[in-house]
């Protein structure tokens, strides 16, 4: 994501206004890594501007993503997560408990898909996802997002799994190409 002054240069580019609305939302998302959804930058973002609405942050979220300043991501978290960390290509550790979304870099090596399982497609970017949870949930002392925020993380502490009682997890970890 660029620095404010590239910013409204660049919204000045586009033809948007630049209100303080909007700088206080860049504000916010810049050097941000908690990649957080569209209500936790409203709910920062309102604490210091009271007259700021949820649709104007929507409408500012949608128009950095139109132009390439922050990423949208779907990870199953339950709601869209933003990250400004666009210029720097990563890929993500996702809490199954509390939801928290983490950069990580390292180096996959090229992940090219052989011509005979591409079914057609042009693949232009692909991301890995590694799933499980996290330190803090592990350690019971998440305040959590509430997605899966039920779950049952005994057996992550070493604790024996109970018979009869369904797993909901596995500490494999999952990896997904898009
Ligand atoms: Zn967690
Ligand atoms: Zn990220």
């Amino acid at each position: 994501m660029k620095d404010m002054p590239g910013l409204v240069k660049l919204f000045k580019q586009n033809g948007y206004r630049i209100t303080p609305q909007r700088q206080h939302i860049f504000k916010i998302l810049q050097g941000r890594s908690t990649h957080p959804s569209a209500e936790e930058v409203y709910r920062e973002a309102v604490r210091e501007m009271n007259s700021l609405s949820m649709q104007t942050v929507y409408r500012t979220l949608a128009e950095l993503v139109d132009m390439g300043e922050l990423d949208s991501l779907d990870l199953g978290t339950g709601m869209l997560r933003y990250d400004p960390n666009v210029d720097v290509p990563h890929h993500h550790l996702v809490c199954r408990s509390c939801g928290k979304v983490s950069d990580l870099y390292i180096d996959m090596g090229p992940l090219n898909l052989p011509e005979e399982l591409k079914q057609g497609f042009q693949v232009d970017s692909s991301e890995v996802v590694f799933r499980g949870v996290c330190q803090d949930c592990m350690d019971g002392r998440s305040s959590g997002t509430g997605y899966q925020r039920t779950a049952n993380l005994q057996h992550y502490r070493g604790r024996p799994h109970q018979p009869g009682v369904k797993r909901k997890y596995t500490n494999k970890e999952t990896k997904e190409v898009s």
